[in-house]
């Protein structure tokens, strides 16, 4: 069977990423290693789903400068198909600068530049992109008037939409929540959408029930090196995490919900599709770097083999 149509809207970065020993404390200074990557939630997202397979559409806005250029020619270089994108003359790409101390752990500040200028107009007509039966994937980097466009779009589009809401921000109307299927907050986000602390599986399941009230079909919340949980009206389950070590936890959110929505394509069932999800982000987390850490299809089939050995065990 052909796998469903994919489009992912979002932000494109380049990061500046510092390698350091640990992170620093407010006012102190710290020598690193510095590397120049391609980046942005909704780039990264894109690419971890091209990586396994699939060739989807990404709407983006981009400078028409340096940055953006290259920004362009990694995603064309991963499979992404760059239509839809937009490149505006005299903007500045957005930036990201992002350190990553040696356990793993990161902290990232962005100028999304002509990210935050993703106006209302260029949504509707980038949706033209959007085929029958696809799958939509949006994350909350776009201001929300783009947003609110795009998931109002989805009553003529009739697509089915994964809603990541990082970083979290106020401003999407209750028509925008209640077009939405999966909502996809890490802890973090989970808590400032509902107030209810995650720490685990019985708090995510509380969290899941106050996200649905906000409108989603489904809520599906990831918990770092713990794994995943999904609620909808009628069910819910939790997986664990696969166990590895990681070196560098950046884009980990971004590669399971690239991968979540590749695998809704290639029409995986449900729990499937978040088992593979946590594959794909499992692995993410054992490289360094954001797209560049997002696996192969091969790479992901190998280490699921070698965990079904592990689970029979
Ligand atoms: P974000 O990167 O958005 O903060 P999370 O930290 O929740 O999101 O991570 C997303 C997913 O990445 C998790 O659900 C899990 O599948 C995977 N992941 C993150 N950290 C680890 C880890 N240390 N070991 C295994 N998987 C991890």
């Amino acid at each position: 069977m052909t796998a469903r149509p994919l489009m992912f809207f979002g932000t494109t970065n380049l990061d500046l990423c510092f390698n350091v020993e640990r992170l620093p404390m407010p006012g102190e200074s710290l020598m690193g290693i510095l590397s120049r990557h391609p980046g942005g939630k909704g780039a990264n997202q894109a690419v971890a789903a091209a990586r396994l397979g699939l060739k989807p559409h990404f709407y983006t806005r981009l400078g028409d400068d340096d940055a953006g250029q290259s920004l362009l020619k990694s995603l064309t270089e991963a499979g992404v198909c760059t239509d839809a994108i937009e490149i505006c003359v005299g903007e500045v790409s957005g930036s990201a600068l992002v350190l990553v101390g040696d356990d793993g752990s990161n902290m990232i500040v962005i100028d999304p530049g002509a990210n935050a200028k993703v106006a209302q107009d260029m949504i509707a007509s980038a949706t033209k992109f959007i085929e029958h039966d696809a799958i939509v994937v949006a994350e909350m980097g776009m201001p929300s008037v783009a947003l609110n466009r795009l998931f109002e779009m989805k009553r003529d589009k009739g697509f089915e939409l994964i809603f990541n809401p990082a970083p979290v921000r106020p401003g999407l109307s209750s028509a925008a929540w209640r077009s939405v299927d999966f909502v996809t907050p890490n802890q973090r986000e989970a808590f400032e959408l509902t107030g209810i602390e995650v720490c685990d599986f019985d708090s995510a399941a509380a969290a899941a029930v106050r996200l649905l009230d906000l409108g989603p079909r489904a809520a599906l919340i990831t918990l770092g090196a713990q794994g995943a949980y999904y609620a909808d009206a009628t069910h819910s389950f939790a997986l664990h995490a696969f166990p590895v070590k990681a070196v560098d936890t950046t884009a980990a959110g971004d590669a399971f919900n690239g991968a979540f929505a590749a695998s809704l394509a290639q029409r995986l069932p449900l729990r499937e599709a978040v088992r593979k999800a946590l594959a794909v982000a499992a692995l993410c987390v054992t490289r360094r770097g954001a797209q560049s850490s997002m696996p192969s299809a091969d790479a992901v089939d190998e280490f699921l083999k070698s965990q079904t050995i592990l689970e029979l065990e």
